[in-house]
């Protein structure tokens, strides 16, 4: 039996929000960080086009909200917008600080590219593996210092709550203690207790069969926070990004919308530039619009995928500015994407939804906080404007080290953290069944749930996923616990609270478009919680 394991804070995950976080927090308490593969695989690390901050004087903070805003078609949470778009100079200069090295101009100035609903060119980058400098940097600095302990395999499985504990609790109900973590090198479940925990899980795009994000999007933390009875908020806004790789089965490969904004025009198997009929903005029109214009195009000339072509832009240019994707698609492709058209398909991408949080951070329950991607914070609303996501994690992981810094923990009475209950289980090997059901969840959630929804449809996936469900907690509740079946009960669980949150949007609003209710209805106004 393993023993518990104590700190102040409990960061579950390590990509920008949870590095973050510790390194503001570290001087004032003990930081155990968990990441559950290594601490380096995170969503962060594969974030290429940049982070949006206001930095020049030509641009001003009033126009990245306001660009913002019309990206969040009325759901965006006005306070959080201002929050984190205001603090966003304070924020880049904290990832000076920390050591992250932007790509510069020759003059010394950042060098700024211009993305897709953006009105001015404002998104900071290193080179196109921006995501990756920053991991690098935040890793470096946080095992570095004294106070932070960093648990690689380790995967949080729940969250220990006032139903756990035993002992004389002051508070009736809706406490957090921690979480119970499966080391994957032993094998073994440890309670990690903590005054304070802090999910920064990333996403949840796995759910989907096409995917641009890496295998530990499985949306942990939201569905352990579900479980929990913490309030979640949103969940029927995915983002698919408009380009990735279309490469058939193979590992999904992002082209980054840095290329359209670069000049990248998109063009049919026949060479049409068709993004000019869809939208005025025509490539530059926001990821939702693309991705539909995209969609749309395929399923008219029955194709499987568009190109993105780049042959009339200058090709030195074109190598130095994208050199990751340039090596990328010549090993695994064998084209040069300089002077050949790239083949995309859209793909999942991004959560707007999550956990709910105050601007500090703050969810539903006692001494449990939630950032980044696995946050709902109000400041994507229905679309998430491009690269202000990795600006995200940053703000409101600052906002709630601020929060907990010096805040002496409550007394909950005398509390005992019991062990991880295995008795019952047995070691049921019924591993093909596992894999079938994570299959068929990812194309129900495709197939029906995708880039254009129908109440029918969802009727469809939420009667499929809701047999698949069961049939899994059946078997969850009698195995023997391992990472591949926590990640497939909360895949289930995250499938569930996006088509549940689908049905109750009878609209057509940011990404959640449905074709029997095709347009925004005032009556659906406010977030869709859970
Ligand atoms: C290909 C790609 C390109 C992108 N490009 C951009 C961009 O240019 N600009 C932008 O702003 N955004 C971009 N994004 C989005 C952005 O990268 C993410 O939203 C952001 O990095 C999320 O950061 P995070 O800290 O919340 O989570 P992540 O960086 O995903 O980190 C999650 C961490 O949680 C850990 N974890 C998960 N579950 C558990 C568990 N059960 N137990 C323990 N640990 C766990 C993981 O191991 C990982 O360490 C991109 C995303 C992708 C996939």
């Amino acid at each position: 039996m393993s023993s518990i394991i104590k700190s102040d804070y409990l960061v579950i995950g390590s990509g920008i929000a949870g590095l973050s976080f510790a390194l503001k927090i570290a001087d004032h308490g003990s930081v155990i960080i968990l990441s559950k593969g290594s601490a380096s695989e995170s969503n962060t690390s594969y974030a290429q086009g940049g982070i949006a901050s206001v930095t020049m004087d030509s641009d001003n903070i009033q126009k990245h909200i306001d660009d913002t805003l019309i990206a969040g078609a009325g759901l965006c949470h006005q306070d959080a917008v201002k929050s984190a778009l205001s603090e966003a100079p304070e924020r880049i200069k904290d990832l000076v600080k920390w050591g992250v090295k932007f790509t510069k101009t020759d003059d010394g100035d950042f060098d700024l590219a211009k993305e897709g609903g953006h009105s001015e060119h404002r998104i900071l980058h290193a080179a196109d593996m921006t995501g990756a400098e920053i991991q690098r940097a935040l890793l470096e600095k946080a095992k570095t210092h004294p106070n932070i302990a960093i648990y690689e395999n380790h995967l949080a499985i729940d969250l220990i709550t006032e139903h756990h504990v035993l002992g004389n609790l002051q508070s009736a109900f809706n406490i957090c203690f921690g979480a119970y973590v499966l080391c994957e090198i032993d094998n073994c479940v440890i309670p990690f207790q903590a005054n304070y925990t802090v999910i920064a899980t990333g996403g949840a795009s796995k759910v989907f069969l096409h995917s641009t994000n890496p295998e530990i999007a499985t949306g942990d933390g939201v569905a352990m926070a579900y479980r929990a009875w913490v309030r979640i908020a949103n969940m029927e806004f995915v983002q698919f990004h408009p380009t990735s790789l279309y490469n058939p089965g193979k590992r999904s490969f992002l082209i980054s919308e840095a290329l359209r904004g670069f000049g990248g025009q998109l063009i049919n198997g026949d060479n049409e530039r068709f993004m000019p009929k869809y939208d005025e903005r025509a490539e530059l029109a926001p990821r939702d619009i693309v991705a539909r214009g995209i969609d749309a195009e395929m399923k008219k000339r029955r194709e499987d995928c568009v190109f993105l072509d780049m042959r009339h832009l200058n090709a030195e240019e074109v190598k130095s500015r994208f050199p990751n994707i340039y090596k990328y698609c010549k090993e695994s492709i064998n084209i040069d994407i300089s002077k050949d058209p790239i083949p995309v398909v859209p793909a999942a991408h991004y959560f707007c939804g999550g956990i709910m949080t105050s601007l500090n951070g703050q969810t539903s329950m006692q001494n449990l906080f939630s950032i980044g991607e696995a946050a709902h914070t109000g400041l994507h609303g229905a679309n998430r404007l491009a690269s202000n996501s990795l600006m995200e994690g940053l703000a409101f992981s600052h906002n709630a080290a601020m929060k907990v810094i010096n805040k002496r923990p409550r007394n909950f009475g005398s509390v005992i953290i019991p062990h991880w209950d295995e008795s019952g289980i047995v070691d049921v090997k019924e591993w093909v069944l596992v894999r079938h059901n994570l299959k068929e969840i990812q194309n129900i959630m495709w197939d029906y749930v995708g880039i254009v929804r129908s109440k029918k449809q969802l009727n469809r996936a939420r009667r499929r996923v809701h047999v698949i469900y069961q049939e899994i907690e059946d078997y969850y509740k009698k195995s023997k616990i391992s990472g591949d079946l926590v990640e497939l009960r909360n895949l289930a669980a995250i499938a569930f609270l996006i088509i549940t949150s689908g049905l109750r949007r009878n609209e057509s609003r940011g990404l959640h478009y449905m074709t029997d209710y095709p347009d925004k209805s005032d009556k659906f106004l406010k977030d869709t919680i859970i």
